[in-house]
């Protein structure tokens, strides 16, 4: 027995969280939806090697070249983007789903996928998440240690051109605080307060 479908007017916006790599967006998201579980992050298609922890169908749906060339040519993706030489995508099914179900849902991905969501889905938010300075996101890029010196120097001539874009949003957070930061997503999506 399906769910009744919430009036067109009534439902909730996409909210698509981007910025530059490395500014800390996934620590955010995470600390949202442990104490907001009913936020639905949508899980990205990648063709990027896992990092150690990261579990398929959980962090991303790791997919092959040829899969990722097959949901891109089905229109199976809602946007994509090549970044630091992966290409990551966002399965549209599942978030047109939830959203017409009522359910607030939230997009992390790059400044190019946000601004394809923008053009597709003009009603959308778009949140900038901003480093407290340039200083602190080379430190935070840096400091990861799971990535080769040449991966972080790509992630770090992105994060340049990234930062740049900051006028293109709607909102821009700067995260000094996982709290605070996740506290005003929360209420930009109008979720409860705890
Ligand atoms: P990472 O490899 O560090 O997990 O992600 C690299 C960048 O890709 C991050 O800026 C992340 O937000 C972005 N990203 C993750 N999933 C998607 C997606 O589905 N679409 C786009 N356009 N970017 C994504």
């Amino acid at each position: 027995r399906g769910t009744t479908p919430v009036p067109p007017d009534a439902r909730p916006r996409l909210t698509v969280l981007s910025g530059p790599s490395g500014v800390g967006k996934s620590t955010v998201v995470a600390h949202m939806r442990k104490k907001h579980p009913e936020v639905w992050l949508s899980v990205s298609a990648t063709t990027r090697k896992p990092r150690p922890g990261e579990q398929h169908g959980v962090h991303y749906f790791f997919v092959s070249d040829e899969e990722m060339d097959k949901l891109i040519a089905n229109g199976e993706l809602l946007e994509w983007a090549e970044f630091a030489g992966n290409r990551y995508g966002t399965p549209r099914a599942p978030v047109m789903e939830r959203l017409e179900a009522g359910v607030p849902v939230l997009l992390e991905i790059d400044l190019q996928g946000a601004r394809q969501v923008r053009e597709t889905m003009p009603e959308s938010r778009l949140v900038f998440l901003a480093p407290p300075s340039w200083e602190e996101l080379v430190r935070r890029l840096t400091g990861r240690g799971t990535e080769p010196p040449e991966v972080i120097e790509r992630r770090l001539q992105a994060a340049k051109v990234e930062l740049a874009a900051e006028p293109e949003f709607d909102v821009t957070l700067v995260n000094t605080s996982v709290e605070d930061v996740a506290r005003e997503l929360l209420a930009l999506m109008d979720v409860e307060r705890s």
